[in-house]
């Protein structure tokens, strides 16, 4: 009778393990046999292992959304390629959604530039000032001097004259530190928001993204409402030569190094990409000789549905609880000020479903925001030990089991990974697309980059770079880090356009 039992047991057990094994093939289960358990404890042990599969199964779901095929990347870098044509062709352009702004920087710089200049960087997480000394010849460099001032978010969503105020309050504050109140400068705006612009100084905001939304802004001039809040301050003058988006002045800060960098990427709060174009193919500026950088504004990218199939619930959760629903649809997958969003989703649903913090959603979790993207660069980090990743769970206020880390670690690691393809599909179309210009078989072009996810996430920017030498072999593209591309590159700008204005008036 007990040979029997026990018998019984062991195949029990043998099938049992085979099962576990084959349906949670990544989990290394061991069993503990209990003494006294018989018949009822092999049975709370099969209990327990089929729940156990069953909640890996329900968890690899739902991560399985995020996972996308080679086919999905081709098709999204065709895709990609396609809205960068219908953005340059005067016909198609009004209703694009990549919007492939014209910047009137028609030249990099070739080290002759010097003097001294004033930049400015709003759009980015700081509001910055900056004094760009640049010096030619055989002793070219760059100083700079910068002062970071906070802008409260009652401003970024208040009126457009509060914020244009606070910026010249802002200048004349570093001004005066700077003791050069009575100087006229050059000034170069970087100003890292969609414009329309009819010349260098000129910028009609598109729209507002990334978070602001200060109202009686967009369709107008935004040098036209600094030079009115400077004169309704009626402290000091400057003197504004050029309207930059950081993309252009972190392509320009690399090409002062490097004559190949022809393209300029964000990776940090927002998503964007611009590139030097042949002006025979953008077709909604007169001319057609040389180039001009385009501001791609890559970031509205599916905004007419073409991504949607490849975009999950989450992905729309995110887009229907920020300030801009159903736009910037590319940026809101693929940048730093919603890749943590995108996770706080995913994990308030795998809570609904029991499958983390034990079901329960705390306040912490539910609130908008609190996940943010430099925890995914931290629970992702190789060097980081399990514990340590509960450890931030528990800083964040959820209070995580040894499980629930590994589960966090995996969605994060499923949202940063799509992000970081996704980008990389997307530059694979614009690389392939100046090859195509060149007419040539293979091309060799350097990236100029910035932005915090691309420097400081472990794993984005090697995964980024694997896309685009996967999806575009014929380009053997460098990718060169920006030194603070809005700063300097603002100034090299307004430099350019200087030497570039002293040659039309001579
Ligand atoms: P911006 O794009 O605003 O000019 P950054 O390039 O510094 O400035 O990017 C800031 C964004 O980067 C933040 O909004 C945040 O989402 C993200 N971020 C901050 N720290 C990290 C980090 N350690 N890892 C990844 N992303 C980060
Ligand atoms: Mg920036």
């Amino acid at each position: 009778m007990e040979l029997c039992i026990k018998h019984t047991l062991s195949k029990y057990a043998k099938r049992l393990h085979k099962v576990v094994r084959r349906l949670v093939p990544n989990c290394d289960v061991r069993f503990l046999l209990s003494e006294s358990g018989s018949g009822k404890g092999a049975a709370m042990v099969t209990a327990v292992a089929y729940r156990l599969a069953s909640q890996r199964k329900q968890i690899d779901e739902i991560l399985a959304s995020f996972k996308l095929s080679k086919e999905n990347l081709r098709e999204v870098k065709t895709k990609m390629r396609a809205e960068l044509e219908y953005g340059l062709k005067k016909e198609t352009q009004p209703n694009a959604t990549v919007k492939m702004l014209p910047t009137y920087v028609c030249g990099t710089p070739d080290g002759t530039e010097k003097g001294k200049f004033l930049s400015l960087d709003l759009g980015g997480t700081n509001f910055r000032v900056l004094l760009v000394k640049i010096r030619s010849g055989r002793r070219k460099s760059v100083r700079m001097y910068n002062k970071i001032f906070a802008i409260p978010l009652e401003i970024m969503q208040g009126t457009g004259e509060e914020l244009f105020d606070h910026i010249v309050q802002c200048i004349a504050d570093f001004l005066e530190y700077m003791g050069i109140k009575g100087a006229r400068l050059p000034l170069g705006f970087t100003f890292s928001f969609p414009c329309r612009q009819a010349s260098i100084d000129k910028g009609t905001l598109v729209g507002w993204t990334k978070g602001f939304k200060a109202t009686d802004c967009e369709g107008e001039d935004v040098v036209d409402m600094l030079r009115e809040a400077i004169k309704r301050r009626n402290e000091f003058d400057l003197d504004i030569v050029a309207v930059v988006n950081d993309t252009v002045g972190t392509m320009m800060t690399c090409g002062y190094e490097d004559p190949n960098c022809e393209i300029g990427l964000i990776a940090g709060t927002g998503s964007n990409v611009c590139y030097m174009e042949d002006m025979k193919n953008i077709e909604v500026v007169e001319g057609n000789e040389g180039k001009m950088c385009i501001n791609t504004e890559w970031g509205g990218f599916g905004d007419n549905g073409c991504i949607d199939n490849i975009r999950t619930k989450y992905d729309k959760e995110v887009d229907e609880g920020s300030l801009n629903p159903g736009k910037q649809r590319y940026e809101k997958m693929t940048s730093g000020m919603y890749l943590g969003e995108i996770v706080r989703q995913i994990l308030i649903d795998l809570t609904k479903h029991g499958l983390l913090f034990r079901g329960q959603i705390s306040e912490t979790l539910r609130t908008r925001g609190i996940f943010e993207t430099k925890f995914l660069s931290q629970i992702e980090s190789d060097r980081l030990a399990l514990l340590q990743v509960r450890r931030i769970l528990q800083q964040l206020g959820l209070d995580s089991t040894c499980d629930d880390s590994i589960i966090v670690k995996e969605v994060c690691g499923a949202v940063s990974r799509r992000a970081a393809q996704l980008c990389g599909a997307g530059l694979a179309a614009v690389v392939e697309k100046k090859r195509e210009n060149r007419g040539v078989e293979h091309l060799k072009i350097t990236v100029g980059v910035d932005g915090t996810l691309y420097k400081l996430h472990p794993h984005f920017s090697r995964i980024l770079r694997e896309m685009v030498k996967e999806l575009a072999p014929q380009c053997d593209v460098t990718f060169m880090l920006s030194e603070d591309g809005s700063g300097k590159g603002a100034a090299l700008i307004t430099a350019v356009a200087k030497r570039l204005h002293s040659i039309g008036e001579n």
